[in-house]
């Protein structure tokens, strides 16, 4: 089985880190637009959208945007493939998160705005007897 890759253009990680920067010390979030090929998540496109608890610590995306950015997915082809926030903090999942990354198991990217560093995870169903069932995946950057 082929390691869990997702991939990402110079200019969507530009456009995430203009967004987490924004928000900052709030936590920002975006979704991921794309394709899966094979064991490859392909970000098609960034939708930077309003974290409604206006928190340093959760986010909450507002379900009427949601429900009309799943329908233009649907429309254009594409699926949404990852799932974009910030923290103040380290770029690790937290209890919530992780709670949500069950329900949700696609990319999560989570971005440190104290250190800069994004990171990726996926609950995988693979991963059972492992601690939490929450693995990285491995980022790959390339040229628009
Ligand atoms: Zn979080």
């Amino acid at each position: 089985m082929n390691k869990l890759t997702i991939e990402l253009r110079v200019s969507q990680l530009l456009t995430l880190d203009k967004t987490a920067t924004m928000k900052n010390p709030q936590e920002s979030c975006a979704l991921l637009l794309g394709r899966k090929k094979e064991s490859v998540y392909e970000i098609e496109e960034v939708i930077p959208m309003i974290n409604q608890d206006s928190s340093e610590v959760r986010f909450t995306m507002d379900e009427n945007e949601l429900l009309k950015i799943y329908e233009y997915a649907e429309l254009s082809n594409k699926s949404v493939v990852g799932i974009f926030h910030s923290h103040p903090s380290k770029p690790f999942p937290s209890d919530t998160d992780m709670t949500f990354m069950e329900i949700n198991p696609i990319p999560w990217l989570i971005k440190s705005t104290i250190t800069d560093e994004m990171r990726c995870f996926i609950f995988s169903d693979s991963s059972k007897g492992k601690t939490d069932g929450i693995e990285e995946i491995m980022m790959v950057i390339v040229k628009d």
